[in-house]
């Protein structure tokens, strides 16, 4: 399903995280705040042996998103050994965290070209903790001022709600003082599940920060991100999937809670038909088995066979997603 040889990679080199977002998938509905595939799946994460195989398989790379769908980057236990070696071996890294793990000397370290985190604080000292839930304000600012110091490349990006909107101007202005070369407003839809923080999670009042498209629900023909992008996802347990958004499903599928056996995948398990983990199959014949089912993926896009695939490529909901700050 690809076009060329991977030039991408989405890799959640954990699923570990200090937090716990409302509206993140890793955070469920039982005190200890982890949804039940979280405590079904125990921790998994991609060590730098593993990030030297995968590099071995696929020696096209050209950039890696330090991300994924359950856990931040930067609680894997080789976050700065990984990031290194990409950086070294001149591979772009993305990484997005919410700026509380590790220490403000381990952040300066990774200061270097090619390196580019994304600090995702959603308000300022009194707001912040209310969407990131767990998080230390205090501890997030040394991390990220540390980072800057060391000559490193960053934005600031912000989701706002109607608890944190007001802080908007000043988070901005905060932002340029410590030295961050972005601040990105980012319009949402993650709103809900209030049980984990004291006050509820609401959208913004001022619809300048809504995106409308995520309401007005405008489906479209499917345009594939990872096909575009010849981008590839690896989970955090070494699964293989098109990307984050597949990844997901199979994730959420392969670890339910036989307690809630809600299935939220099974109209995607023909993406699955073969080993799809790296550490069981060769990546190459992984990818490989993925283009063998091009034909069958551009059918199921025509036929909207895919709710994921719908959801996440088949909608405008990814246009306006940022509010323009010129
Ligand atoms: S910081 Fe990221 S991974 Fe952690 S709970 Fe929040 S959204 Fe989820
Ligand atoms: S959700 Fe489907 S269409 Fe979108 S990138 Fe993933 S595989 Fe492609």
């Amino acid at each position: 399903m690809y076009n060329g040889p991977i030039k991408k990679m989405h890799l959640e080199i954990t699923n570990r995280c200090n937090a716990a977002c409302p509206a993140c998938p890793r955070t469920g509905d039982f005190k200890g705040k982890l949804a039940g595939h979280m405590a079904m799946s125990g921790w998994h994460d991609l060590t730098l042996s593993d990030i030297k195989e995968i590099h071995k398989e696929v020696p096209t790379l050209k950039e890696v998103n330090l991300c994924g769908n359950f856990g931040d980057p930067a609680a894997a236990p080789d976050f700065f050994k990984i990031v290194n070696y990409f950086a070294d071996n001149n591979i772009r890294v993305i990484i997005s965290t919410n700026g509380g793990p590790r220490t403000p000397k381990a952040w300066a370290s990774i200061a270097r070209p090619g390196v580019k985190a994304q600090f995702h604080i959603d308000g300022d000292e009194d707001t912040n903790h209310i969407y990131r839930v767990g998080t230390k304000w205090n501890k997030i600012m040394a991390n990220a001022q540390a980072y800057l110091d060391a000559g490193g490349s960053a934005n600031w990006t912000l989701i706002p709600f109607k608890h944190n909107e007001h802080t908007i101007d000043k988070c901005e202005e905060l932002a340029n003082t410590m030295g961050f070369s972005q601040f990105k407003v980012k319009k949402t839809y993650r709103v809900g599940n209030n049980d984990s923080t004291s006050q509820p999670i609401e959208l913004p009042t001022n619809k300048k920060y809504i995106n409308e498209y995520v309401h007005k629900n405008i489906n479209r023909d499917i345009n594939c991100k990872a096909r575009n992008e010849d981008e590839i996802y690896i989970s955090a347990d070494g699964d293989v999937a098109p990307c984050c958004w597949t990844g997901s499903n199979l994730w959420q599928e392969k670890y339910k809670n036989p307690k809630s056996p809600k299935s939220p995948s099974v109209e995607n398990n023909y993406f699955v038909d073969f080993d799809n983990n790296f550490r069981t199959n060769k990546l190459s014949n992984i990818i490989d088995s993925y283009i063998d089912k091009t034909d069958q993926y551009e059918v199921a896009w025509e036929c909207k066979a895919f709710a994921v695939c719908n959801k996440s490529c088949g909608t405008s909901k990814w246009l306006d997603r940022y509010q323009d700050r010129s």
